[in-house]
């Protein structure tokens, strides 16, 4: 099972044996909302793009699309990419 953020522990069957491996940067909208009011760190960033992506070797993640200007065009299915990790928030994603 792949789980994304890290774990201690497997969240399927509790095991502790738990290797890490690099996730594959592409993947597809699994499903999204705009989030129009933020908070906290958000706060100053909304509009943006909340996805859940799906990425292509099956992990479910929760990233932010990194550009605003283009919600418009978010649609489920559409392939993206990773684009940066900052440990302090979700990963953000770009279309390809
Ligand atoms: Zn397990």
């Amino acid at each position: 099972m792949l789980s994304y953020a890290k774990t201690v522990y497997c969240p399927n069957c509790g095991s502790l044996k738990i290797q890490p491996k690099n996730l594959d940067k592409n993947g597809e909208i699994f499903t999204f909302t705009i989030v129009r009011r933020g908070f906290g760190r958000m706060k100053d960033r909304a509009p943006y793009g909340l996805l859940t992506v799906l990425s292509a070797d099956g992990c479910k993640i929760l990233g932010i699309l990194s550009n605003n200007s283009n919600l418009s065009e978010l649609k489920i299915g559409k392939k993206v990419v990773l684009e940066s990790i900052d440990e302090q928030s979700n990963p953000t994603y770009r279309f390809i």
